[in-house]
């Protein structure tokens, strides 16, 4: 038994909810599920009718396009000698500081003055 995600995003008002299954009884009886839009209230009739999520993003060809990259910029700089872990380097609202050369720097930068300021050892 998988245990499916009750996560839809609904056809009737669009909302990224769940679904709410209900048992359907004829007397005494399961007949069914019932499958409601927990947001607007939309009835689907069966299983197969309802738009889960998961679904619906595999038949999207475009989703996964339009998810922007990993921001990894200074993911990928981590453990170098930069100014952003250098001890010299001073950020402010106006700039960034180098206090060795005493001139504006990019976090990126580097220059062989680089002291790696404490808190930013890696683990
Ligand atoms: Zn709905």
């Amino acid at each position: 038994m998988t245990s499916r995600s009750n996560e839809i995003i609904c056809r009737a008002c669009g909302a990224d909810t769940l679904v709410v299954r209900q048992p359907v009884y004829e007397g005494f009886t399961k007949t069914g599920e019932a499958f409601t839009c927990a947001a607007c209230g939309e009835v689907y009739t069966s299983e197969a009718e309802v738009p889960f999520k998961e679904k619906a993003e595999e038949a999207s060809v475009f989703n996964a396009a339009d998810r922007p990259a990993a921001p990894s910029i200074f993911a990928a700089d981590e453990g170098k000698q930069i100014c952003r872990y250098c001890v010299n380097y001073v950020v402010n609202p106006f700039t960034q500081w180098c206090h060795v050369h005493r001139k504006e720097v990019e976090a990126t930068d580097h220059c062989d003055h680089f002291e790696r300021r404490p808190d930013t050892e890696q683990d």
